[in-house]
């Protein structure tokens, strides 16, 4: 089974890395995507990507979030860390509504920017998109066909939101949100809904720690160690067996991005 939401850079992870890689092969985990979200992360990112080679990939983007950041230098930095052999996509980017750290305006500008630079770089796209659904498909449909791939990394959109990504040929990445009783109940009963070869399985730790799942770590942090309860689980929930659909999303994951 292959974590495609890595966020392997971050402090949470700093004291014990090794570790946390350690615990996600032992738990059967047989791969990962360290997600970069802005230049110094893309570059740590793939700088861990080397370091776990054959087993962790990266992404270098910028993340809605960080849009304010985008400027011509860094997209040359982006472009060049897209060049190594490790980065197997652009992103992570696309927009993000909910909170606005970064202006619409500077969002969209960026996102713009990165599917430009993906197409010309013909590489597949990692993409976030919140509240954001009909500019997000705006401006990435133009690009599509010019683009590999694109998956939408921690889809919790609604049923139509998830109609238009599929018919736009996009796939989908589902994290243990849906494992939360309070706001996951919604895109559970939508799971059957995806094909399963459109279907990509992640973690985003050491965010969104699933709350069902027992017993919790006193941390409370996340890990890709706990990538089998999010399998199990949607597994579960899409009435298909847990080790069969663990290699069918790990294949998903090594021909969209392309892994050796
Ligand atoms: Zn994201």
């Amino acid at each position: 089974m292959f974590d495609i939401g890595v966020n392997l850079t971050s402090s949470q992870f700093a004291k014990d890395t090794a570790q946390v890689v350690e615990r996600a092969r032992e738990a059967g985990v047989t791969g990962m995507l360290i997600t970069g979200t802005d230049l110094p992360e893309s570059e740590a990112a793939s700088a861990l990507a080397r370091q776990y080679r054959g087993f962790c990939w990266s992404t270098a983007g910028v993340h809605p979030h960080q849009a304010s950041s985008w400027n011509d230098d860094i997209a040359l930095q982006i472009g060049a860390l897209a060049a190594r052999e490790e980065v197997v996509a652009i992103g992570e980017c696309g927009l993000d509504f909910n909170r606005n750290f970064s202006t619409p305006q500077e969002q969209e500008a960026a996102f713009s920017a990165q599917l430009a630079l993906a197409a010309e770089l013909a590489m597949p796209v990692f993409l976030h998109c919140r509240d954001a659904h009909a500019r997000f498909v705006a401006l990435l449909e133009p690009w599509l066909d010019k683009l590999p791939a694109a998956v939408v990394h921690c889809f919790t959109g609604n049923e139509e939101e998830l109609a238009g990504c599929l018919s736009l040929g996009l796939s989908v990445g589902i994290t243990g949100w849906v494992c939360d009783e309070r706001r996951g109940l919604a895109l559970r009963a939508l799971l059957p809904k995806i094909p399963v070869d459109r279907l990509l399985l992640e973690t985003d730790a050491p965010y969104l720690l699933p709350r069902d799942l027992q017993p919790k770590p006193a941390s409370r942090r996340n890990e890709p160690c706990f990538l089998p309860h999010i399998v199990r689980q949607v597994a579960t929930w899409r009435q298909e067996d847990a080790q069969w659909l663990a290699q069918e999303t790990d294949r998903n994951a090594r021909r969209l991005f392309r892994l050796a």
